[in-house]
């Protein structure tokens, strides 16, 4: 067993670690979450610097990596700041699925732009009515000659309305019992005819990403851009989230390490009764308590990692690493908050929006309930059969 980071994942860590000293200011983090703005200019330095798609074969501008090297990335980024950090880490979010299942022409044509930092995408899997369960959808596509038609509407999409394609899941056989033995997925382009996007609305955290509805009225798409085989496309979607869970929980684990980092350095300043904050035992127990949690979200994201890319798929440590890194995040935020007293409820001491921004990482990519469906089915050995 070795727990030892390699010398390119060490300098991958410092390298992102330069960057984010050098491009991240806490002020214009303020304003960008204030106007609900992306933050354009450090996802293109981010692109740049081929900090984007590591995971990516060099082929299509990417580093050639693997998955722990991607989440070296995003835990840094989002360590430094929990809401840049995902609006760059989830900037290219599915385009593991056109890596994974699309034609060489797709991939070639819009893997580099992501990767180059040129072009956002998005992964639209959620309905109004279908969100944690995905087992039925009422998105359509039907085949009409060399082309699919798309009809239905997504919801809670991140990038909606940015993104230069989304990763779209469908239902393709309507009869099909159980529903997700007929789902297929799509690439479409966002200015396709007939797709249209409408913001979600004022959101908790994360403000610097779009989220939006996105409606699909007789979208028509060449029958190339159906992603992989017909009527697998649930499972493709699952396949993937082995890897896209592991990256929230990096993105988690980011989050609760920058809290931490803002709650020790106040703490050791911060005097009342005469003393450091630091000195009273009960913050020392507090440091204590939260330093061992980010210790064990880390081990167990960086062996879920470590898997994936051994080519060891397991949903169960996926699950796990979610589920723990983000509850992590969100229990390390609150005692940040905490230590800070007044000062942590203010915006200006960043550890307000740290916790706003940790809350999603229960919710999207499977709510921490179905984290432990998953983990519970695993040990039961119940799994949805093809
Ligand atoms: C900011 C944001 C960004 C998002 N980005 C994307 C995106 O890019 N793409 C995308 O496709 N989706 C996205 N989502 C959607 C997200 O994945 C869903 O919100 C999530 O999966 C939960 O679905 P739901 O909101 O419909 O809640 P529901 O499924 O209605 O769940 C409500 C509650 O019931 C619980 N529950 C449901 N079923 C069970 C069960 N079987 N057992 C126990 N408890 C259960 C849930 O855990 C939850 O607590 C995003 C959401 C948000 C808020």
């Amino acid at each position: 067993m070795e727990f030892q980071l390699t010398k390119t994942q060490i300098e991958i860590q410092k390298a992102v670690r330069d960057f984010c000293k050098g491009e991240f200011d806490k002020d214009l983090a303020l304003e960008l979450e204030r106007q609900h703005a992306f933050p354009t200019k450090i996802w293109q330095k981010a692109g740049e610097i081929g900090l984007i798609g590591v995971h990516f074969p060099e082929q299509y501008e990417g580093q050639g990596l693997g998955c722990m090297e991607c989440i070296l990335v995003v835990e840094e980024l989002c360590r430094n700041d929990s809401t840049i950090g995902a609006a760059v880490a989830l900037s290219g979010f599915a385009s593991e699925l056109l890596l994974h299942h699309g034609s060489e022409e797709l991939k070639e044509k819009y893997l580099p732009q992501v990767a180059e930092a040129r072009m956002l995408s998005a992964g639209a899997f959620t309905e109004p009515d279908h969100g944690s369960d995905l087992t039925y959808l009422n998105t359509t596509a039907a085949r009409d000659g060399d082309h699919w038609v798309i009809n239905g509407g997504k919801t809670f999409i991140t990038n909606g309305g940015l993104a230069g394609f989304y990763i779209v899941l469908c239902q393709t056989d309507p009869d099909a019992r159980p529903g997700y033995r007929g789902m297929s997925i799509f690439l479409v382009e966002g200015d396709r005819p007939g797709l249209t996007t409408q913001d979600v609305g004022h959101k908790m955290g994360i403000r610097m990403m779009a989220t939006a509805e996105v409606t699909f009225k007789d979208v028509r798409v060449p029958a190339t851009h159906l992603l992989g085989e017909e009527n697998k496309g649930f499972y493709q979607v699952l396949n993937f989230f082995d890897e896209s869970r592991v990256q929230v929980a990096a993105q988690a684990l980011g989050t609760a390490q920058g809290a931490y980092d803002r709650a020790l350095a106040y703490v050791k300043e911060r005097e009342q009764f005469g003393r450091k904050i630091a000195q009273f035992q009960v913050t020392q127990h507090k440091l204590a308590d939260m330093a061992t949690k980010i210790e064990l979200a880390r081990l167990i994201t960086y062996k879920a990692a470590w898997n994936f890319d051994q080519g060891r798929i397991d949903p169960k440590l996926t699950s796990m690493a979610k589920m723990y890194a983000a509850r992590t995040a969100v229990e390390v935020c609150d005692e940040a908050i905490q230590m800070l007293g007044g000062y942590g409820y203010m915006t200006e001491y960043e550890v307000e929006r740290f916790y706003r921004d940790a809350k999603i990482t229960e919710i999207y990519e499977g709510t921490r309930e179905i984290q432990k469906n998953t983990i519970a089915g695993s040990i039961l050995g119940k799994t949805l059969k093809e």
